[in-house]
């Protein structure tokens, strides 16, 4: 007999799992806080998309929904870096011609999900339900509907995908010293505001639209993501405080206007309704979130990031979201129907990859930020993408992340922070790439990662 499940949070983590769960014969019961995004429009109507890559792909392959995914999405072959005063270049993200990420909608990815776990016949959606307590003695849900009534739902198995804020958590933090739950929450000083480029003309792109698009600049920066109706989601990352921030532009327009058209010139002639959108759409924060363990009693589990907010500069939070129900299939494959084992195992596997990935998250943001702009770090880039195009058996720390599914984060971040030492260090004593025997640097490289691997082992 399989056990009775509840979700709670239908967001992308929670969907699909709910479709996976489904697929493998269990009946779940979904509690979703907001309304049913297929029908209502949310965020007042704003088009937002993330980048989509291979551990996600991997996680959509799983529930048989990879390629209706790609035919949503728009392919990004690299960043199209926009310097202040300088001319537009193009950082391909691999130098494989295959490797690429994707830009989808968010809430068309959502509904893409929800619509096939419903189809699965296993399914209970429950919208406008949130969950205000878990009672792990008692194993029941405490929910609230909109008008305030108060039900409870009494489960075998409940996982809390319950996002960043995760209500789910809170209960098991209350929980804290017979659980022995650590919890952390790192915010950055930088925040951001979603804008948009609209379409051009007969739905036309007014920029590249192979490309995520970047503005660094000194202290905050400015990227976009392509949607398929021809617009841009913008997004400005930008101190909550201090002499270029949040703060200081405050409500006033004139300032706002002038702080874009002499940081973002090239991009302001695209964004007609810039000011409209700064007033409009909110200054949100954005923090790393660690917590453990993420399980009271082998009955519940929180999952995506719930467990493990990051903050969006590699693009993997959803990918790893996506990567734990990954994880936790390949557990259920192993043990069965025995859950004691699946989530101790989960747990233990999961954790440091998790802490991992947040901890490149932060990293990546100075990166974007700040590197993306030193020649030194240009030089090194150029001499990975030598690399990966010539030889398939090399990737670089970007590509260990996003473009190989098959290693962990852990494995990652430690094989690609030591070959990203080995290159800057190189890239330090030379002035001109196209000079460099890419063969010498490759068997460096090749001896280096082998003592590396032999001290590890
Ligand atoms: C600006 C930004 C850009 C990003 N870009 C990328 C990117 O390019 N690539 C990428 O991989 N990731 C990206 N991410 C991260 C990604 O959005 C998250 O990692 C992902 O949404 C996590 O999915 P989730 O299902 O765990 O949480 P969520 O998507 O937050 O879903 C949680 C769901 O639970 C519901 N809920 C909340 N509380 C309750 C409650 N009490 N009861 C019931 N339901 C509840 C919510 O309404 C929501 O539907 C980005 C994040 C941000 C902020």
């Amino acid at each position: 007999m399989k056990k009775k499940v509840a979700i709670v949070g239908a967001g992308l983590c929670g969907s699909l799992l709910a479709l996976r769960l489904a697929q493998l014969g269990y009946q779940i019961d979904v509690f979703e806080k907001r309304p049913d995004l297929r029908k209502v429009t949310l965020d007042a109507g704003r088009s937002i998309n993330l980048a989509l890559s291979d551990r996600g792909l991997k996680g959509l392959r799983l529930v048989g929904l990879e390629d209706a995914a790609k035919a949503i999405s728009i392919p990004m072959h690299g960043r199209m870096i926009h310097p202040k005063g300088a001319e537009t270049y193009f950082m391909k993200y691999s130098g494989r011609e295959t490797d690429y990420i994707n830009s989808i909608s968010r809430p068309g990815l959502n509904a893409m999900l929800l619509d096939e776990a419903e189809k699965t016949g296993n399914i209970k959606l429950h919208f406008n339900q949130s969950c205000k307590n878990v009672l792990f003695e008692d194993h029941k849900i405490q929910l609230q509907d909109v008008n305030g009534n108060i039900s409870y739902y009494d489960y075998d198995l409940v996982f809390g995908t319950d996002g960043a804020g995760s209500a789910v958590r809170t209960s098991m933090s209350k929980r804290s010293s017979s659980l022995r739950f650590n919890f952390s929450q790192q915010y950055l000083d930088t925040g951001y505001k979603e804008l948009e480029i609209p379409a051009g003309e007969n739905g036309s792109f007014r920029i590249e639209k192979n490309a995520l698009h970047i503005w660094p600049r000194d202290g905050f920066m400015m990227i976009a993501l392509p949607n398929l109706n021809g617009s841009f989601t913008v997004t400005l990352f930008f101190p909550f405080t201090g002499s270029n921030s949040f703060e200081y532009l405050g409500q006033d327009d004139e300032k706002i206007v002038q702080f874009f058209n002499t940081h973002f010139p090239s991009a302001v002639p695209h964004m007609p309704d810039l000011v409209e959108d700064y007033h409009q759409n909110p200054s949100s924060s954005l923090g790393t979130i660690k917590c453990f363990p993420w399980s009271v009693d082998r009955r519940s589990l929180i999952m995506g990031d719930a467990a493990h907010a990051v903050v969006p500069f590699y693009g993997q939070g959803m990918n790893a979201s996506f990567e734990d129900v990954t994880v936790l299939d390949e557990l259920m494959a192993k043990h069965g129907e025995d859950w004691d084992s699946i989530i101790t195992e989960y747990d233990d596997k999961r954790k440091p990859d998790a802490d991992a990935i947040g901890d490149l998250a932060v990293d990546n943001f100075y990166e974007m930020r700040d590197a993306t702009k030193d020649p030194v770090f240009g030089r090194k880039r150029a001499l990975e993408l030598q690399l990966e195009n010539l030889y398939p058996d090399y990737y670089a720390k970007y590509s260990l992340v996003t473009f190989n599914e098959d290693i962990s984060y852990h494995e990652a971040m430690t094989q690609g922070r030591f070959q990203d030492e080995v290159l800057m260090n190189f890239a330090r004593g030379i002035d001109d790439v196209s000079k460099v025997d890419i063969s010498k640097v490759k068997a460096m490289m090749d001896e280096k990662l082998k003592e590396f691997k032999a001290q590890k082992s």
